[in-house]
């Protein structure tokens, strides 16, 4: 990938970045989709650490996507559901593929009202 490597590229395998380039990768995918919470008031721009995964309520959290990017592991196994900064060992681009397709992009800021909600509201587990 270079600069000009655009989120629909990443998305679609069209470029597949080496792991090095990961928290970079995945940060023009957060910086493309942008705050997904309707009710969002605004947050800076261009700013990839703004922007956060949030799990949607019902899937399967196998890992952090923000921590799988500074390959951080310390289990070196899938964890069902994922606790903390376990992370596994070998995961490959698609399997991030496949865990960003299980989150909205929200601003730190939506996720926090998101996460309170789900703690105060009956349902899944919160994200
Ligand atoms: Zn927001």
């Amino acid at each position: 990938m270079d600069s000009s490597t655009t989120a629909e590229q990443l998305l679609c395998g069209e470029v597949v970045p080496g792991k090095k380039h990961w928290v970079e990768a995945v940060g023009i995918i957060k910086l493309s989709a942008g705050c997904g919470d309707e009710r969002c008031l605004g947050y800076p721009n261009g700013i990839p650490s703004v922007l956060t995964w949030d799990h949607r309520p019902g899937q399967v959290k196998l890992f952090e996507v923000s921590q799988a990017a500074q390959g951080r592991s310390r289990t070196g196994r899938f964890v069902q559901p994922a606790k903390g900064n376990e992370v596994p060992k070998g995961i490959k681009w698609p399997d991030m593929l496949a865990e960003m397709a299980k989150c909205d992009v929200v601003c730190r800021n939506c996720h926090a009202v998101r996460t309170v909600e789900r703690l105060t509201k009956p349902g899944p587990p919160a994200g």
